[in-house]
């Protein structure tokens, strides 16, 4: 049986009257776990005859679904495919949450991504700067992204007030889903339980005003920007959505009707109705707790978009077009360098004069004169690879392939091969008389 502190309880009571039993018996039941389609690779309704595992839909997202089983899931092969990323229901009524995702979008905390791979899975029209500014995490987040195969992201490690200096007034979409004291989370990670103090809210609202006073002045003007937590304390929640209407005179929005019906109204401060914002509770739904309040920014101003030049010489660009056109159907878009690597980048990438670690797909280097593509070229551009080697579920190679082995090939010709797992790309390798040599990157093998 979870303890909380008395401090903690005698709060909650105050917040939730009636409910606060409901609250308590929620510890009781397993966390829930959720997972997130990936619709730019599968259809909802093709993922759920794949799926091995039972599942339950998720009434405000549709692309979510509530997992019905205590299983690990994480040695899936359609896992490793990117079909699905792996998130909290709560966490899923965030985005969700949104009647619209258009233009530019900055997810200024996206470390590992979950807000990232709902918001760029809304349309091929959006692009998102996936941000994290703790370098490790950053580097996770890219490797989901990767996974994922999503065209429509780049990933930066920036602080957030370099958004303010390099881009300013240039997002249509802030999400800012703010490091806190993690009071959501006490029923599935003691550790955010053992973190919990007294001054722990203060602490916490602190910095969450720091990092949107200093993120803001990147959001355009009538921009909107979504500001979540995984907490219940009103210092982190309520006192900073009237921070932002005092201080910026932001306005609230309504959530779409399917997460306010999931959830519970924000609660009322200094006599001000904040029921627009939304409560996320366990014993409403099945998933751990969440703030969530969609704030609109004042003005309207419509910007134009300079689009910044490639990097490459016309040389260097027909080569590795020459490489993609030989081995890819279809048009990969632009192609962009940024160090050694090479990048098909989305258009509204390029109108961005940021520092990306990635870009959009990082389709390859150079090496000794000669083109190579690096695994994010198969994750995201592998149904469209003109060498393929499908593999079934069942087919014993796809644990080799996973484990790093070279595998037989059967229909696979003689070149660079996309390796794919029920029609579904996972990853590459290079075809040599009949055997495939394993491209599946070293760090992500199952040894
Ligand atoms: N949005 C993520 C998702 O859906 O997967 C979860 C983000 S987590 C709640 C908050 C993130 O904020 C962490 O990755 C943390 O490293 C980052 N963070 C911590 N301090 C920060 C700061 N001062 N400025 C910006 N980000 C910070």
């Amino acid at each position: 049986m979870t303890i909380l502190p008395n401090e903690y309880t005698d709060r909650m009571k105050r917040i939730l009257g009636d409910d606060y039993n409901a609250y308590e018996a929620s510890f009781l039941l397993p966390p829930s776990r959720g997972l997130v389609i990936n619709t730019d690779k599968i259809t909802p309704e093709a993922f759920d005859r794949l799926f091995a595992y039972p599942t339950e839909k998720i009434s405000y997202f549709d692309k979510g679904r509530l997992l019905m089983s205590e299983e690990k899931v994480g040695g899936d092969p359609l896992h490793a495919a990117g079909l699905y990323y792996m998130q909290d229901p709560g966490a899923m009524s965030t985005v969700a949450a949104l009647p619209e995702i258009k233009g530019r979008v900055l997810d200024v905390a996206a470390a590992p991504g979950g807000k990232t791979v709902s918001a760029a899975l809304s349309s091929d029209e959006v692009f998102v700067v996936a941000n994290e500014v703790n370098f490790p995490r950053a580097k996770v987040l890219l490797q989901n992204v990767e996974r994922l195969g999503l065209k429509n992201v780049g990933v930066t490690s920036l602080a957030p007030r370099d958004f303010a200096k390099y881009t300013p007034e240039c997002f249509d979409l802030i999400i800012a889903d703010l490091p806190c004291s993690g009071e959501g989370m006490f029923r599935k990670e003691q550790a955010a339980l053992d973190a919990w103090n007294g001054n722990i809210n203060k602490m916490n609202a602190e910095r969450q005003k720091e990092i949107l006073d200093d993120v803001l002045p990147a959001l355009k003007e009538g921009g909107t920007l979504l500001y979540s937590t995984c907490t219940y304390a009103p210092e982190e929640n309520e006192q900073i959505v009237l921070y932002l209407m005092d201080k910026y005179g932001m306005t609230l929005l309504p959530p779409r009707q399917e997460v306010t019906e999931a959830t519970a109204p924000a609660l009322s401060e200094d006599g001000r109705d904040l029921s627009s914002a939304r409560r996320f509770y366990p014993f409403i739904r099945p998933g751990e707790g969440q703030f969530v309040a969609i704030m609109k920014k004042s003005g309207e101003k419509l910007y134009a978009t300079k689009s910044i030049p490639t990097k490459l010489s016309f040389n260097e660009e027909k080569r590795v077009r020459e490489f993609v056109e030989r081995n890819v159907n279809g048009d990969v878009g632009v192609i962009n360098k940024q160090g050694d690597d090479y990048y098909a980048v989305h258009p509204l990438a390029r109108t961005l004069p940021l520092r990306f670690l990635s870009e959009g797909v990082r389709i390859g280097a150079m090496s000794g004169g000669k083109f190579l593509p690096h695994h994010n070229l198969f994750t995201a551009f592998g149904g469209r690879m003109k060498n393929k080697e499908n593999l079934r579920l069942d087919d014993p190679r796809l644990a080799e392939y996973l484990f790093g082995l070279e595998v037989d090939a059967a229909e696979a010709q003689d070149g660079y091969v996309a390796i794919l797992v029920e029609g579904y790309p996972l990853g590459g390798g290079k075809c040599v008389g009949g055997r495939i040599k394993n491209h599946y990157p070293k760090g992500l093998r199952t040894h």
